[in-house]
This record gives structure tokens, C-alpha cells and sequence, in this order.
């Protein structure tokens, strides 16, 4: 049972790889997979198991959601990780991004608001061997984390009202990349921001939904 039942779940993971991002234009093949490798069922709530691989986010503990799977694979392709790099995560949630990008060899920090998502996150990515990559914070990440800056990478995983300054500052001068939903609480565009000394070039990959960023240079409260 337990061996039909976990094959199934790879091969829903492998569909998921086939005809939600490689469908869809997600090209790099090292994000690919990676996505390919992580098992998302481990990143759900345990009554949400068999939705892990719906093409949809889902909700997890404190009202919080994980990413659906094809924006975690189109933001980790647009934030260009290479072995080694260092990253800066903000809105950790599951963990899974978190997993993701240590999968592909990046080393994480990743801060979280609401502190009781953390140890779960924790626990899942001890489990996949992933922890070693990953360090984990609470706080508001609106603000970044000066300890560490200039951060070659940085990632927020939840919507911010704009490109919050000090994130912004905290970006590596020599080409430093940094993905980010941005826009209002209902709707927003994906950004992705390089920063070449004092210039920060900004496009736009399209729209998207995300939770709101709540904190200093974020919204201001729960809606
Ligand atoms: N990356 C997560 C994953 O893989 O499951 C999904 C993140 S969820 C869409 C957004 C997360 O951002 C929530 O867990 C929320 O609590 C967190 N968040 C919101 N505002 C924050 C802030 N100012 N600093 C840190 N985390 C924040």
C-alpha cells in the first residue's frame, strides 16, 4: 500500500514537471529538476496530501498558502541561482521554496512573520537532508536582513505595495537579482529587479496573486 501509494505520488510529481512547467515554458532544466526532486506532499497540510501536485496554491497553517508549483518554478528560473549563491528569502511559509532553491545548492536565509510556520519548515527540510542550506529567521522581512547584505539574491514570496527600499539597498551593486510580487493586495505583476551600481533595472514577467506582504515596508495589516 504504502509503496503503491508513494509511486503514485512520483508520478504525479513527474506530471506535474511535464505538464504544468515544461508545458508552460518553465526551460531551465536545473529548476526543472528540482522540481522534480522535492515532494511537495511533504510541504501540505496532512489532510491536503493528495492535492499536493493540483495546479493551484494551497493553504497551509496561520491562513498562510504555498505557492501553486509553476510560479515557484517560474521565480526560481527568473532569480537565476548558481551553486553557491547566497539568498535572501522573505515569507518562508512551508518551506518549500526554501527547499527548492537549496536543492539547487543555493544557501538560504529565509524570514518568516508568523514564527509557528518555522519549526515546522525546519522539520521538513531536516528531513530531505536540505537543512544545511537553509537558515531560518522571524521577523519582518519587509525590512530585509542588513546581516548579510549585500545579498546577491533575494526572493519575496509574498505581495508588496511596492519595491520596499531598504530591499531594494540591500541588493547587490554587481548585478544583483531580486524577484518580487508587486502591485495591490488583490492582484499584482511579478518584478524581477538587477542592480548595477546605483541603477536598478526592473521588468515585469506578468501577473500574479500572492498573500500581502504585512510589515514595515509592506501592507499594513491582515485584511
Ligand atoms: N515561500 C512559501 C512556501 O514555499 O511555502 C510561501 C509563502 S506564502 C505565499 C507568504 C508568506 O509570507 C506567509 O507565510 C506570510 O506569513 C509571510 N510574510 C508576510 N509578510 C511577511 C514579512 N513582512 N516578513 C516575513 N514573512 C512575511
Amino acid at each position: 500500500m504504502r509503496i503503491g501509494g508513494e509511486r503514485s505520488l512520483e508520478a504525479q510529481r513527474a506530471a506535474m514537471v511535464a505538464d504544468q512547467l515544461r508545458a508552460r515554458g518553465v526551460r531551465d532544466e536545473r529548476v526543472l529538476k528540482a522540481m522534480g526532486a522535492v515532494p511537495r506532499e511533504l510541504f501540505v497540510p496532512d489532510g491536503r496530501r493528495d492535492q499536493a501536485y493540483a495546479d493551484e496554491a494551497l493553504p497551509i497553517e496561520a491562513g498562510q498558502t504555498i505557492s501553486q508549483p509553476y510560479i515557484v518554478a517560474r521565480m526560481t528560473e527568473l532569480l537565476a541561482v548558481r551553486p553557491g549563491d547566497r539568498i535572501l528569502e522573505i515569507g518562508t511559509g512551508s518551506g518549500y521554496q526554501a527547499a527548492i532553491l537549496a536543492e539547487l545548492g543555493g544557501r538560504v536565509t529565509t524570514i518568516e512573520r508568523q514564527s509557528d510556520l518555522i519549526p515546522q519548515a525546519r522539520a521538513r527540510l531536516e528531513e530531505l537532508g536540505l537543512a544545511d542550506g537553509v537558515e531560518f529567521r522571524t521577523g519582518d522581512g519587509s525590512k530585509g536582513l542588513l546581516e548579510g547584505a549585500p545579498w546577491p539574491r533575494i526572493i519575496v514570496t509574498a505581495a508588496a505595495p511596492g519595491i520596499p527600499r531598504t530591499l531594494r539597498e540591500q541588493l547587490d551593486p554587481n548585478g544583483g537579482r531580486m524577484v518580487i510580487p508587486v502591485g495591490s493586495r488583490d492582484r499584482q505583476d511579478l518584478l524581477v529587479v538587477v542592480r548595477q551600481g546605483d541603477e536598478w533595472i526592473e521588468r515585469s514577467d506578468g501577473p500574479c496573486v500572492f498573500v500581502p506582504l504585512i510589515g514595515s515596508e509592506g501592507f499594513d495589516y491582515d485584511a
